[in-house]
């Protein structure tokens, strides 16, 4: 879909289209492949005009912040849906705070300070946007997305707009997905997770065809001045045992059950290997830094080293957190 094919969509639309997007500049480990094409909607109601206008069987991805995502140096036969400055609503609705996708974590936590509400703090460390931090059910220190929804708003990928309570979702330890209407798309997903080499949870929109375009969320009220403290220590915590200063996407496994993914890595004698331009950190043994211009294929293939590592000596499977798709080169 060059030009002549953005021509197809009615001149109503009123955001960004782009063609031929190199993915690294929209990930935090700052490598990866190219996108056919991305879209970054005005607001809410430009997406859904978006999606009206799409051909049934376009491949879509949501990406936020890239904060969790390596897109494989192939690219993606695709368009992707940039939900950063494009769903950006934060405001009190009530007693809950509405937020939309593309709101940043730390945008939230500042906001729900603001209005003397507690149990927000936890998401102003992580980099994320609120669609991806419901998408992984992201967490720290105790704390994760999910306990704070009362309900989410999403989109079809026909532009419908619906809103789900939490008990319409298995959630679970960065796990998320739709029940009921999940069977076959599970399955579906399980067998091209196994085919790419990793048991990877798809994304909420590949299993079921929708995507998260805001929340509600409950906070109890709290000391604001308690929270931006609380906020700051966290901040502090991280920059001590995170190594920030290079691009990276967080945590590359899930801990397992009872244990800790850094300290089995590290235990292998793994910090510091390094594959082309990416390493494992030697602050913290489960980020892989991007130390070189690495590509994404450095990235992953450090992944499946230290998987089958850590799997050899200790006999514990490790399962990425980190999403990875798109096409492989050859
Ligand atoms: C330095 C650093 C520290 C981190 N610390 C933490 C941490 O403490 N805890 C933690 O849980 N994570 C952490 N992460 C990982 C990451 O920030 C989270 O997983 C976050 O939720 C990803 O949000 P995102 O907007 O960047 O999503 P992206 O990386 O853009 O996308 C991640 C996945 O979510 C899907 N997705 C994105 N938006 C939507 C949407 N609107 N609807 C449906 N699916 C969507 C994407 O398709 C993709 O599959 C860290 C990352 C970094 C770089």
């Amino acid at each position: 879909m060059k030009m002549s094919e953005a021509a197809k969509f009615s001149e109503e639309l009123r955001g960004e289209m782009s063609f031929d997007v190199e993915m690294r500049r929209y990930t935090t480990w700052r490598a990866g492949g190219i996108a056919q094409r991305m879209y970054q909607a005005a607001d809410l109601e430009d997406l859904r005009n978006f999606l009206h206008q799409l051909p049934a069987d376009e491949p879509l991805l949501a990406v936020g912040q890239g904060s969790n995502l390596l897109v494989r140096d192939g690219g993606y036969r695709g368009t992707v849906l940039l939900m950063v400055g494009a769903l950006t609503e934060l405001r009190m609705e009530g007693e809950n705070i509405y937020v939309q996708a593309g709101v940043a974590g730390a945008k939230l936590a500042r906001f729900a300070a603001l209005n003397n509400l507690c149990g927000a703090e936890f998401f102003g460390g992580i980099p994320g946007t609120l669609g991806g931090m419901l998408a992984m059910n992201a967490g720290c220190y105790g704390s994760e997305t999910w306990q704070k929804v009362v309900r989410v708003q999403v989109l079809t990928r026909t532009g419908e707009l619906l809103e789900r309570m939490p008990a319409e979702y298995e959630v679970g330890y960065r796990h998320v997905a739709l029940l009921g209407k999940g069977e076959e798309g599970r399955e579906k997903g399980g067998k091209a997770a196994q085919q790419e080499g990793f048991t990877l949870p798809p994304s909420p929109l590949t299993l079921n065809q929708e995507f998260f375009v805001g929340a509600w969320l409950h906070f109890e009220q709290g000391d604001a001045e308690a929270a931006r403290q609380e906020m700051k220590a966290l901040l502090e915590k991280r920059n001590a045992s995170q190594p920030l200063d290079l691009p990276n996407a967080g945590s590359v496994f899930r801990n397992p059950p009872g244990g800790f993914a850094a300290k089995l890595i590290e235990g292998c004698g793994l910090k510091g290997k390094r594959i082309g331009g990416a390493q494992v950190s030697e602050k913290h043994a489960n980020f892989i830094v991007n130390v070189n211009d690495a590509t994404a294929a450095d990235i992953e293939n450090l992944i499946e080293e230290v998987r089958a590592t850590v799997l050899q000596q200790t006999g514990v499977d490790l399962h990425p957190e980190v999403r990875i798709l798109g096409e492989k080169t050859i």
